[in-house]
């Protein structure tokens, strides 16, 4: 077994010519894959140019997967919303306190249009290789097994159209509290956005590749986020999906977290007939000791992952989330990309 896909995520999707030398600068860095993140304003204010720069890497020798970066911020993402910016309804609500939140609800019919034309739209228009689902997520809870947050009493998603499908399916109201009927409910539900735009994609193109890549959590007895896609399991037996990815883990956290993670990542994948995915953090923080990043691909590749990503071209630089020495995150990735493919 090896790893044969090493793939970078990229935004600024402005220019066919500037994007042409930092692809350049990818296949220099043992690249062979570029995860392009189009935000919803890309897609509303670039689309001339996205399908030039789709050509552009194809035509390079890398392959190019879409990634509806933060789309509804449904998915993870700093970019913002145009979505909720159009919608004040359509939202997803706290079941505590009937707020509405900046989250667009992926239950509602709204949403599920919206995002399924987004996504064939580009598939018609670029012809990618693949599509690529960035940390789908309800908006609570979250719990102390992720990088992103702390503990939380408060779930998604509480508006009148979850309610009412809960009712019309259970015949009883939809509790205020996460019993195991919500979470069913919520782990159901949150699938059909993803299955059914993944099979609309695949309609337009059979060779058209889905990654479905969930957060890096424990789930375990006591620890698990319960934003929707927790239940590996249940993500990983979609048969619309091709890959089975899971999200980065911070550099500080102990190996033994991140061998774990990988490990159940690569079984679970293995189960259902996928590929697996394993991700880096190459953006925002960095190891202490530069030699992790060799360590951590190999623990990687030694478990049997099939394909390993970094978060983000240039180590974020220039960005609120780069890498203090962002430069040389870059530099010490591309040197384990190519190692890793023998190059
Ligand atoms: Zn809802």
């Amino acid at each position: 077994m090896a790893i044969t896909q090493t793939s970078i995520s990229y935004y600024g999707l402005n220019y066919v010519e500037h994007a042409e030398k930092d692809f350049a600068e990818m296949l220099d860095h043992g690249c062979t894959t570029v995860i392009l993140a189009v935000t919803e304003f890309d897609f509303d204010f670039w689309r001339p140019n996205i399908p030039k720069i789709v050509a552009k890497a194809k035509e390079m020798g890398l392959r190019v997967l879409i990634d509806p970066w933060g789309n509804g911020k449904y998915f993870g993402g700093e970019q913002v919303s145009k979505f909720l910016q159009d919608n004040v309804e359509n939202r997803q609500v706290s079941a505590l306190t009937g707020e509405k939140l900046p989250y667009a609800c992926f239950n509602t019919n709204s949403y599920r249009d919206y995002f399924r034309n987004f996504c064939t739209t580009l598939a018609r228009e670029c012809k990618p290789d693949g599509f690529f689902w960035d940390e789908p997520h309800y908006a609570f809870p979250k719990g102390i097994a992720s990088i992103t947050g702390g503990v939380a009493d408060d779930w998604t998603c509480f508006c009148p159209v979850c309610r009412k499908r809960f009712e019309d399916y259970y015949g009883y109201a939809m509790p205020r509290y996460m019993t195991n009927d919500v979470k069913l409910f919520r782990w159901r539900e949150a699938l059909v956005v993803l299955s059914e735009t993944s099979r609309a994609l695949k309609e337009i193109d059979p060779k058209l590749e889905i990654t479905c890549c969930v957060h890096a959590t424990q789930n375990g007895y006591y620890v698990s986020e319960y934003r929707g896609y927790d239940n590996w399991d249940m993500v990983a037996s979609c048969p619309y999906f091709d890959v089975f990815s899971t999200t980065i883990v911070n550099w500080a956290l102990p190996e033994d977290f991140y061998r774990d993670i990988t490990d159940r990542t690569v079984a679970v994948a293995k189960k259902y007939g996928k590929l697996s995915e394993r991700w880096l953090m190459g953006y925002y923080k960095q190891p202490k000791d530069w030699a992790q990043v060799a360590r951590w691909a190999d623990i990687a590749e030694q478990a049997g992952v099939d394909r390993i990503a970094a978060w983000t071209y240039r180590g974020g630089y220039g960005t609120v989330v780069g890498a203090p020495d962002a430069l040389k995150l870059w530099d010490t990735i591309g040197e384990s990309y190519r190692r890793l493919l023998k190059k």
